[in-house]
């Protein structure tokens, strides 16, 4: 018993050195990855119901290891965040962003552009100065850009972050609520927030139309939005099914590999520019 004890101590120690070790190496690449360019975004677009056109789309980044080859933001943006890497990090996407609309209207599409942006960024005090600056940078009009907020954040701090969005609206950007439904929003505190769009968590859409548990939650938020004139985005979109229950419900917005997954802005351009002809 004794040594099949230690065996197991020891793969645990061993499975952790690993583990810290890539931990470790994925840190130090991070801090490289800037300067080697070696992010890209890639856009999803978000479909109006109503009309079947391409409305917005949402920023993706996309890490393009050396020799990892694609590490999703999942694995990469928690270590960015524990190390402060997310603000220059965040300040490019928002860039990179601002900077592909711009190219977007110049090409006669008039869609906006969503940025996620991570709790830490709009805790750092200076994001309005930040989101004035890109917009300044690139010459976006703020009404093209939306900024993509998670509820963790905004209710762990609500009277600040009740001031840090109200500075954003002035500035004339949208504001929407990300993986709505998985926190802890009370309708209350929505209504002091200045936002403009919930977006519906991808867990209660995937049940659509037959679970009724999900119908009915999703049946809420909408109404709930509707009585609070907010729109709402579906997230995580995958079948004819829940687009047609989503449209039945009157859902304004949706998003999800139904329509398309997120590609390069090269492949995104190209994508816009068939639409326009169908
Ligand atoms: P999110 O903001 O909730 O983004 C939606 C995620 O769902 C994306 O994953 C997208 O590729 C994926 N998705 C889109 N349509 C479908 C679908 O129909 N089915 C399924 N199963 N998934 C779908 P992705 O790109 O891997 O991003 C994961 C998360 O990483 C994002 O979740 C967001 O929280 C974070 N993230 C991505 N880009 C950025 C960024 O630029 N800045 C920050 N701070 N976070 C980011
Ligand atoms: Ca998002
Ligand atoms: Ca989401
Ligand atoms: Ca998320």
């Amino acid at each position: 018993a004794r040594q099949s004890g230690q065996g197991r101590y020891q793969f645990y120690e061993a499975d952790m050195s690993a583990r810290s070790l890539d931990r470790f190496e994925l840190e130090t690449d991070l801090r490289a990855a800037m300067q080697r360019q070696e992010f890209e975004l890639f856009y999803q677009p978000q479909i109006d119901l109503q009309t079947g056109e391409v409305s917005g789309a949402e920023a993706l980044i996309r890490w393009n290891h050396p020799t990892r080859g694609r590490v999703p933001p999942d694995q990469f943006i928690p270590i960015a965040e524990e190390t402060g890497l997310i603000h220059p990090i965040g300040q490019w996407v928002l860039e990179e962003a601002c900077r592909q609309a711009c190219l977007w209207q110049e090409e006669g599409h008039e869609l906006k552009v969503s940025v996620n942006l991570s709790a830490l960024q709009l805790n750092n005090g200076d994001i309005v100065d930040v989101v004035r600056q890109v917009l300044q940078q690139t010459g976006l009009s703020s009404r093209w850009l939306e900024l993509e907020l998670t509820e963790s954040y905004l209710f762990e701090n609500f009277s600040r972050s009740a001031r840090v969005l109200k500075r954003l609206r002035l500035l004339g950007v949208s504001l929407a609520l990300d993986d709505f439904g998985t926190g802890y929003s009370s309708l209350s505190y929505l209504r002091r927030l200045t936002l403009h769009r919930l977006k519906i968590d991808r867990s209660f859409v995937k049940g659509l139309p037959d679970d009724p548990g999900d119908l009915a939650i999703v049946n809420t938020i909408i109404a709930m939005a509707k009585s609070l004139s907010l729109e709402v985005v579906a997230e995580g979109v995958e079948t004819a099914q829940q687009h047609q229950s989503l449209l039945a419900l009157g859902c304004h917005t949706s998003q999800g590999y139904y329509y398309a997954a997120p590609e390069s802005a090269q492949a995104f351009r190209h994508r816009l520019a068939t639409f326009r002809r169908a």
